[in-house]
């Protein structure tokens, strides 16, 4: 690509598969790239998570197959998806690997890619806005900030058999990580909650849980983490939704923007700091 030339995508070959990260759900979000492969591909796999009004910018006549997975209800395995994959790109489709979020961030990217990579089947990677960056965004949550939190840490609460990871330092996160954010996490909510606070994590740090982020449907639950497992039952909030834990999550005040445009009140210095730097 030469310096001063208009950017213009890379081919879509046919026999070869894109998996591409759809962002958490506003359309708005694709990036060019996933905006050219869905115009261009002979067949779209798409996932659960992937928003309708996304899947309309597909080519009219693209053949769209639903790999959906939802917990506890049926769905195609993983071996059947990456078959799948391997089979369409034989038969010499273009074919669109399409997924909520980014295709790496807890999205079994990288096992799909391995499974094309055993096939023989050329590939490209297409990063997408995740749900735990891009939907807190979304709820005017920063995931870093100057004043709070020089680090983050991305948290599944869920592992490959459906259970709250426990090959994890809960401690040292507790402890070690201003900001938590945690992907499928409404399952084990109590759990994660209980093993936060026996690590030493205060009962009173903010908490928010974030549902349908970046779609119409978005709804947010600001609490704590003592309290979240009620407020959240309470709210009777759907998955998929995000959990942050943290100070960052006061910051919402300030910066919940979608909020401002339907009449909330923002206020400049949530955290306070002006305050804090005058007393301290
Ligand atoms: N690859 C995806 C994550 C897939 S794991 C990404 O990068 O975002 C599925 C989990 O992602 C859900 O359980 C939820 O925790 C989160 N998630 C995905 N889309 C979301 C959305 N629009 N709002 C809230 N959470 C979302």
């Amino acid at each position: 690509m030469s310096d001063d030339s208009a950017f213009s995508p890379p081919p879509f070959l046919p026999g070869t598969v894109w998996l591409v990260g759809a962002g958490p759900g506003d359309p708005g979000l694709l990036t060019l790239l996933a905006k050219h492969a869905l115009e261009q591909a002979d067949a779209v796999v798409y996932d659960a998570l992937v928003d309708q009004r996304t899947l309309k910018l597909a080519r009219p006549d693209a053949e769209r197959l639903y790999a959906g997975k939802r917990g506890g209800k049926p769905s195609p395995s993983q071996p059947d998806i990456s078959d799948r994959l391997v089979r369409l790109a034989r038969e010499g489709k273009r074919v669109l690997r399409l997924k909520g979020g980014d295709p790496f961030v807890f999205g079994r990217g990288g096992e799909e890619a391995l499974a094309l990579v055993a096939a023989g089947v050329p590939f490209r990677i297409v990063p997408g806005v995740t749900a735990g960056i891009g939907g807190l965004a979304y709820a005017g949550i920063p995931v870093t900030h100057r004043d709070t939190n020089s680090a983050v840490t991305f948290i599944t609460g869920h592992n490959a058999i459906g259970e709250v990871p426990d090959g994890l330092d809960w401690g040292a996160l507790a402890k070690g990580s201003p900001v938590l954010v945690f992907y499928m996490a409404l399952k084990h909510l109590a759990l994660i909650r209980d093993r936060l606070l026996k690590g030493g994590r205060p009962a009173s740090d903010p908490v928010a849980v974030v549902s349908k982020a970046a779609t119409r449907d978005q709804r947010v639950v600001e609490t704590t983490l003592g309290a979240c497992v009620e407020a959240a039952a309470a709210a009777r909030i759907e998955p998929p939704a995000i959990v942050a834990v943290g100070e960052a999550v006061r910051l919402r005040a300030g910066l919940d923007w979608l909020g401002a445009a339907e009449g909330r009140k923002l206020v400049p210095d949530p955290l306070n700091v002006k305050g804090r730097r005058a007393a301290g």
